[in-house]
Parts: structure tokens; C-alpha cells; sequence
């Protein structure tokens, strides 16, 4: 059988266009994208890039500040959103035309439309075409979803908080995940007052109990109100446009705005997948092998809507490792284990490995753990502390877990996560030379356990 393609991709962020590039280029396969936004997907256009340089624009508020300490004569005027809004769109269709580009050079077609799935091999398009693809892989992504009482009630998501007109004064941000955490930060740091209401114990859910309290510290310090063990009860859009709401501790407080970060669903609906008889799990997202395949062997699928790991470069490696399987006769498996992260907040957080309670779990183990003042910060007055933290397996001395908060923090557990993969000891990392002065050298001079187990 002849088909119009020899692969088909449903979404053009950075999954997708990953594949389909290393299909067309390297594996020769006549590729096509259907992107019904915007090119370069939730990371480029409504994620990590435009959050990223926001981070930037929230950071120069104490840079100024502690400028001052360093002899600088600086006043700073006040943040000016649209200036930085009308550079930020720029920005953005900048990289959506490189993401573009990128592909199209490859030899990959762009359909700038919505595509479903009609059956293994068929995919239909919002204008009514229709192609055969030999393998189709669905790189949807996912979507930021508000809790079902509160749908449609005028409150933003993660989408929206981009697009806004003017900042508000006041905020309100339900969640305690990654997105919850960096809006806090990044709002603050921009001038509006923050409340954050997270449901359980401690903000962070899933990292090192250490870290968690070293963030929520932090962001309390610098001015979040942050509130853990509270919930929302109701919401109410008011007259001026302003919303009321309720929590779990029976207040009744108004805010300019409220911001819904309570996670991301896989973005499967009306897709035809359950037509063409591919699975999905309970919550949504498409089922996959270790290869990326689905139950339907034509289909394959990467990135968010497989809702494995929600990390950019994770899907970009499982794009890359599915185009070489399928296209370039290099049998490869997305390696899913020790992968580092981060969340930016101001300082950001960064975690690789184990948490001490994931470690603890598996056998007895060693904890060494530093907090200080960095020497920048404490020089302009301030008492922002950060830290750094090693579990290491008691019987092997592997390093199983490294986690910091600490400006910079993102850019050192990227080098931290290249010794853990190699599977580095503690005395690996004993013997390593520190650079001296830096706020990382601590992580190789750390000498005395803080707590060690048998
Ligand atoms: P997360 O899963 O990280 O956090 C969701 C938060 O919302 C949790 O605190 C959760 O609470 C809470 N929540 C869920 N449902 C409800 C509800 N019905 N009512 C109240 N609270 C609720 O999701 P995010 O949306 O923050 O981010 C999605 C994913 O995107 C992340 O997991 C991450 O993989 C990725 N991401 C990565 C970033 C990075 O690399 N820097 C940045 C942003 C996103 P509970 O803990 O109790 O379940």
C-alpha cells in the first residue's frame, strides 16, 4: 500500500517537531506536522520560554535593589508591562517562525490546522482533507485544566497569564505544583500581591521534604502570602470584575485576579484515538510501550499527552529516540531515570535523583546537607539563605539524590545530574576539587552527615 506520507504528527511542539525533523533528515521519510495554534507548542509559546523570561523580568527587582548595596546609583521607575509584553510577543514569533523554518528546511510540511485521527493509517484535517501516513505519532501535549466548580468563571490558567492586558494588583494562585510556585515568585517579584492557597501540608508535592521548606521559606520571606491546608470554596465573579472567593478556613477575601495552577491534562479529547482503537489511561493520556507505541502499531505517541515525565527535553528525547526507531534502523528506548528538573522559583529549586524519603524507603542512608547566606546577597544586607543536599545509599556511598535551592541553582543540577547518571559516590565528590568562590563549591565540601541512618 502507498500512503500520502511516511509519517504524520499530530502537534508541533517540541516533541513532534523533533521527530518529524529527525525523520525527514536523517531517516528520508516524507513527514508532515498539523499544528492547530501555534508552532513551537506549550514549551515555546505558553510555557517555559515566556515563563523563563519573565523569571528575568521579576529577578531585576532585587538586582536593583541590591545594586544599591554595591555603590550603584540606580532608581528604579517601576515595572512597565506592556514594554515588556510587546517584546515578549516579538520574541515569541520569532521562535515561532525559527521553529518554523527548522522544520520546513528539513523537507517536513506544515498543515496549520487541526488534525484527528480516522482510522491506523488516516488523519483528517478542520478543512476537510484527508492523508494516509504509514506511522502517525501524536504529539498533542496537554492542556492547564481548572477544577470542575470553578470552570468558567471568568479565573485565568497558565494560557492566559501571558496574554494579560495589565498586571493586577492582587492575585490569587490555587496550587502548589511548578506552576503554582513560579507565578508566585515571578508576580511577586513584578510587583503584584501574591496569595497562594495550596490544599495539603507543604507546597512542592513529590520533592525532598527539605527543599519544599526551604522554598516555601523563601517565597514567604520575599512576600508570598502563602497559605498551605487551604482550598477554595467558592468563586465569584463581582460586578467590577474583581472575584470574591471563600476558602477552607472561612475567609472571605477579593482579589484582581485568580490564577488556577492545579495541574495538566493530556490533550486527547475528540482526537478520534478511541475510534482508531488506541488506549488511554483513566485520566486521558495515550498508553504507551517503552518505544513510544501504542496498542495500534502505526500509532505511536511522545511528550505530555503520554503523561510519563511533563519535561520539554523528555519529550524532545522520546521525538528523537521514536524517528530514530522507526526511521533511522537505531533501535532506541527514551532512558526515563534520573532526570533532573527545575522549578523557578526566585531561587530556584533543582532536583535530581532520589528524595531522602524515596532513598530511605530502599535501605539506610547518609544526608548531608548545607544552608548559608551566598556571599552576593548577604553583602547587600540580605538574609536569603540557600541550600544543598546529597542522600547517599549508607551501604554503597552512590550519590542517589541532589537537591538545591539557590540562584543558579537550575544551571548547577544539570552538571550535578551528569555525575549522578554516571552513578558518582560521595567520595567522588569528596575528591573533587572546589571552584572557589561560588555558592556550588559547597556541594563537594559538604564533610559531616546531618542525619545518617543504622
Ligand atoms: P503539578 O502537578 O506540578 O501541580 C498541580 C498542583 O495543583 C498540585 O499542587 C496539586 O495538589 C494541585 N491541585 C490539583 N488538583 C487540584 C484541585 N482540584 N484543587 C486544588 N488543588 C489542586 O502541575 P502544574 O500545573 O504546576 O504543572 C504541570 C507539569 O508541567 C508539572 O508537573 C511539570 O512536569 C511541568 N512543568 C515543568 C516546569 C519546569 O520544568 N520548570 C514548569 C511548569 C510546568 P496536590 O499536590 O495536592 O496534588
Amino acid at each position: 500500500m502507498t500512503f500520502d506520507y511516511d509519517l504524520f504528527v499530530i502537534g508541533g511542539g517540541s516533541g513532534g517537531v523533533r521527530a518529524a525533523r529527525i525523520a525527514a533528515s536523517e531517516g528520508g521519510a516524507r513527514a508532515a506536522i498539523a499544528e492547530e495554534y501555534r508552532m513551537g507548542g506549550t514549551c515555546v509559546i505558553r510555557g517555559c520560554v515566556p515563563k523563563k523570561l519573565m523569571v528575568f523580568a521579576a529577578g531585576y527587582r532585587a538586582a536593583i535593589d541590591e545594586a544599591r548595596a554595591y555603590g550603584w546609583q540606580v532608581e528604579a521607575q517601576g515595572f512597565d508591562w506592556g514594554t515588556f509584553r510587546a517584546r515578549l510577543d516579538a520574541e515569541l514569533t520569532r521562535l515561532e517562525s525559527v521553529y518554523t523554518r527548522n522544520a520546513e528546511a528539513a523537507g517536513v510540511e506544515i498543515h496549520s490546522q487541526r488534525a484527528t485521527l480516522v482510522d491506523p493509517h488516516t488523519v483528517a484535517l478542520a478543512d476537510g482533507r484527508s492523508f494516509t501516513a504509514r506511522h502517525i505519532l501524536i504529539a498533542t501535549g496537554g492542556t492547564p485544566f481548572v477544577p470542575e466548580p470553578f470552570d468558567g468563571l471568568g479565573a485565568m490558567t497558565s494560557n492566559e497569564v501571558f496574554l494579560m492586558d495589565e498586571l493586577p494588583s492582587s492575585i490569587l494562585i490555587v496550587g502548589g505544583g511548578f506552576i503554582a510556585c513560579e507565578f508566585a515568585g515571578i508576580l511577586q517579584g513584578l510587583g503584584v500581591e501574591v496569595t497562594q492557597y495550596y490544599r495539603g501540608a507543604q507546597i512542592l508535592r513529590g520533592f525532598d521534604d527539605d527543599l519544599r521548606h526551604h522554598v516555601a521559606a523563601e517565597m514567604a520571606a520575599q512576600g508570598v502570602a502563602l497559605q498551605v491546608d487551604t482550598d477554595l470554596v467558592s468563586l465569584e465573579r463581582l460586578s467590577d470584575g474583581r472575584f470574591a472567593v471563600t476558602d477552607t478556613r472561612g475567609a472571605r477575601r477579593e482579589f484582581d485576579r485568580v490564577l488556577f495552577a492545579t495541574g495538566r491534562r493530556p490533550n486527547t479529547d475528540n482526537l478520534g484515538l478511541e475510534e482508531a482503537g488506541v488506549a488511554l489511561s483513566e485520566g486521558g493520556a495515550v498508553i504507551v510501550d517503552d518505544w513510544s507505541q501504542t496498542n495500534v502499531p502505526s500509532v505511536f505517541a511522545v511528550g505530555d499527552v503520554t503523561d510519563r515525565i511533563q519535561l520539554t527535553p523528555v519529550a524532545i528525547r522520546e521525538g528523537h529516540a521514536f524517528a530514530d526507531t522507526v526511521f533511522g534502523d537505531r533501535p532506541t528506548k527514551p532512558d526515563h531515570t534520573m532526570v533532573a528538573s527545575a522549578v523557578f522559583t526566585r531561587p530556584e529549586a533543582a532536583t535530581v535523583g532520589h528524595t531522602e524519603a524515596e532513598a530511605r524507603a530502599n535501605g539506610p542512608v547518609r544526608i548531608f546537607i548545607s544552608r548559608f547566606r551566598p556571599m552576593q546577597s548577604a553583602f547587600a544586607g540580605r538574609d536569603a539563605q540557600v541550600m544543598m543536599k546529597l542522600v547517599v545509599c549508607a551501604e554503597t556511598d552512590r550519590v542517589l539524590g541532589c537537591h538545591i535551592v539557590a540562584p543558579a541553582a537550575a544551571e548547577m543540577i544539570q552538571l550535578a545530574a551528569v555525575a549522578l547518571k554516571m552513578g558518582a559516590t560521595k567520595a567522588d565528590f569528596d575528591r573533587t576539587m572546589a571552584v572557589h568562590p561560588t555558592m556550588a563549591e559547597e556541594i563537594v565540601l559538604m564533610r559531616k552527615p546531618e542525619r545518617e541512618d543504622g
